[in-house]
């Protein structure tokens, strides 16, 4: 049975990635820091799963549940995610993003070593490596020059991936554009708007505020950036991977397709910009170019932004209006 270790396997990503690998007959450890997780509850008590409730920034901790479990395949995804949080604490997400990275990645080489088994690595880069982006849609080789604490970290645990890829260990970047689900926190825009517009149209909310609404993202469904995760982790070669739709939309875009989704057509009076929520530096546009991925992976993504939308929404009304 071979042998999974995800860090940050109670967040969006995590959930969907053990859900996968424990429907394909893997032993999964999970490394969590609350006894709470409620993306976990759909598996309950899983019989090939195991809660590691640990410390990741404790001296030895990490090293040694990867020494214990003596992983096949090591799922890097535990991170303080979110730009805006970044900013409320950038010496602590440059430790969680950025050095507990670090230290995985030399458990696992560790392992490696001492075992002789290979010990596979993927890490969850994102886009914000890129900043204010050189060039548009970004590649793997566009420039690395991150515009926020959340960006730098994640640049650190990526270049170290690299690194350590040199040094003989199937390290690979999955290079992520935001991906949502109805498992995202309201604290991300997406899934403010799709459970605002869900209490909204069952009058239980007045309206929403928010940043700039001409930010363009390029939005996926989170289970298809898990499996693009996992076939990383399957190829022959480690490398870094851009994983996209490859398709952009504003913010307003957002509220259209979420708002027409409730039979909402004119959304103009329910929603305010309140500069609070503008971004201190805002990278204008992120729009990933996935086709390494495709052509070398296989993947391509199978859930388009209507839909993605549409099944947030849908969730939001049962949630919160049901
Ligand atoms: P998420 O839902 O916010 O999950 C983050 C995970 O990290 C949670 O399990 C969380 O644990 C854990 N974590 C946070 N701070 C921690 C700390 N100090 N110590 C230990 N664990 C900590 O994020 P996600 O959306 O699943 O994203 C997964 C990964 O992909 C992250 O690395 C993220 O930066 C990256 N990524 C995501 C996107 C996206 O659009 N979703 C885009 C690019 C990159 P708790 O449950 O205990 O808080």
């Amino acid at each position: 049975m071979p042998v999974a270790l995800i860090t940050g396997i109670s967040g969006q990503d995590g959930s969907y990635l053990a859900e996968s690998l424990l429907a394909d007959g893997y032993q999964v450890h999970g490394i969590v820091r609350n006894s709470t997780e409620e993306n976990l509850s759909a598996l309950g008590s899983h019989a090939a799963l195991t809660l590691h409730s640990v410390d990741l920034q404790a001296p030895d901790a990490l090293e040694n549940v990867v020494a214990l479990t003596s992983p096949d395949e090591v799922y890097s995804l535990a991170a303080i995610s979110s730009v805006a949080a970044s900013w409320k604490d950038p010496v602590q997400t440059g430790a969680v993003n950025g050095q507990v990275v670090v230290r995985l990645l030399e458990a696992a080489s560790g392992v490696q070593e001492r075992s002789g088994h290979p010990v596979r690595v993927v890490h969850a880069s994102s886009a914000e490596i890129f900043g204010q982006a050189a060039e548009t849609p970004q590649v793997e080789t566009t420039a690395i020059r991150p515009s926020s604490p959340y960006g730098a970290s994640k640049a650190y645990a990526h270049l170290t991936v690299g690194v350590y890829r040199g040094r003989g260990l199937h390290a690979s970047n999955t290079i992520l554009y935001n991906h949502e689900s109805p498992r995202r926190p309201e604290t991300f825009v997406t899934r403010k708007i799709t459970a605002s517009v869900a209490r909204i149209s069952a009058g239980l909310q007045t309206g929403i505020e928010l940043g700039n609404l001409d930010a363009r993202r390029d939005w996926g469904w989170a289970p298809d950036y898990v499996a693009a995760m996992r076939l990383a982790a399957a190829a022959p070669n480690p490398d870094d991977y851009i994983v996209a739709t490859g398709v952009s939309h504003t913010i307003a875009d957002f509220l259209d397709a979420a708002f027409a989704r409730v039979g909402i057509d004119d959304w103009s009076g329910l929603v305010a910009v309140n500069p609070e929520f503008v971004r201190p530096v805002d990278p204008a546009e992120q729009l990933g170019d996935a086709s390494k991925a495709h052509r070398e992976l296989g993947w391509a993504p199978s859930v388009d932004f209507e839909t993605l939308v549409a099944r947030m929404v849908d969730h939001d009304l049962e949630h919160f209006a049901g």
